[in-house]
């Protein structure tokens, strides 16, 4: 039965590893594409069309939305 729970060991810390090495790499892919949108009106970057609608209605309430802002849901 010790055996058995080496093994467990083994397999816990080899999960570890491996979520070590997932956040980093989605910790990386995420700089690459966390802004996607930019305001056209003050050129500010946005991660969503769901921010990017918060910032308008915020910042620029005068200014009609764009399209990708209104059909994103
Ligand atoms: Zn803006």
């Amino acid at each position: 039965m010790v055996r058995g729970n080496a093994k467990a060991k083994a397999q816990e810390k080899n999960a570890k590893k491996q979520a070590e090495k997932t956040s980093a790499k989605s910790s990386l892919g995420k700089s690459n594409e966390s802004l996607v949108l930019k305001c056209h009106v003050c050129m500010a970057l946005m991660k969503n069309a769901k921010q990017m609608k918060e910032h308008f209605e915020s910042k620029h309430p005068k200014v009609a939305m764009p399209a990708e802002c209104i059909g994103g849901g």
